[in-house]
């Protein structure tokens, strides 16, 4: 089962979460309020390193390049 991050609209605490991905997008409660908990995209997911030091986007890491290049990232 994969590991998402999420972060609390309300009080902004970040946790994480092993969810079937199938249930990924749903939504989830922040367990320290209650309130709705959006998720986030891992850095090391959306990122790798280059030899140089330089951290450079992944193809496909999350972002929406892949169907229409709308965001500027896409190479
Ligand atoms: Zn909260």
């Amino acid at each position: 089962m994969p590991l998402y991050e999420y972060v609390c609209q309300r009080c902004e605490q970040g946790f994480e979460l092993l969810r079937p991905m199938s249930r990924s997008t749903q939504g989830v409660a922040c367990p320290t309020c209650e309130a709705p908990a959006v998720r986030v995209l891992s850095v090391f997911a959306a990122f790798a390193t280059g030899s140089n030091g330089e951290s450079t986007p992944v193809a496909g890491g999350g972002c929406a390049c892949a169907s229409g290049g709308a965001c500027g990232c896409a190479r």
